[in-house]
């Protein structure tokens, strides 16, 4: 008797992924739909044109790594694996929140920050947010989480 059912344990390959949480996924910056291929010539959702290389891209330099954020990506830090895929960064850091700030980068090449209602709260050159409002970021800015963790914002 043949081995029943084998075929049914090959299930898609997205079937084998862990879903992505939406904020760390890459959207259509026009729709925000999220994109199976970022680097699509054109949104499959609303058919717009994506952006492509050449693009301004939003560095953070922390001390224990530079973050970089391209259009569209909503990259959340924090010290949990399972909130952040930057987690590495803040680990060690026991005062940043498990999902601490998100920072992204508009289509306009405008950088932003949100804390998403962190503990010990995120500041842009020394002042501090307010949950849940979104503040820009400049070349130059320093971003802080928590009382000691300060990345330099670069933005070309
Ligand atoms: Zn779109």
């Amino acid at each position: 008797m043949p081995p029943h059912g084998r075929e049914a344990t090959l299930l898609p390959a997205d079937h084998n992924q862990p879903r992505q949480p939406d904020s760390t996924a890459f959207m259509c910056p026009y729709c925000e739909a999220v994109l199976s291929n970022p680097g699509a010539a054109q949104c499959d959702s609303c058919l717009r044109p994506l952006p492509q290389k050449g693009t301004p891209v939003l560095r953070v330099q922390f001390p224990t790594g530079e973050l970089k954020v391209s259009v569209g990506q909503h990259l959340v830090l924090g010290r949990d694996a399972g909130q952040s895929p930057v987690a590495s960064t803040f680990t060690q850091y026991d005062n940043v929140s498990r999902r601490h700030s998100t920072v992204w980068l508009d289509p306009s090449g405008t950088a932003w920050v949100r804390d998403e209602g962190s503990t010990n709260g995120t500041f842009v050159n020394g002042e501090r947010l307010p949950r849940g409002v979104e503040a820009p970021l400049r070349d130059g800015d320093q971003l802080r989480l928590a009382a000691d963790v300060t990345g330099t914002v670069q933005l070309n």
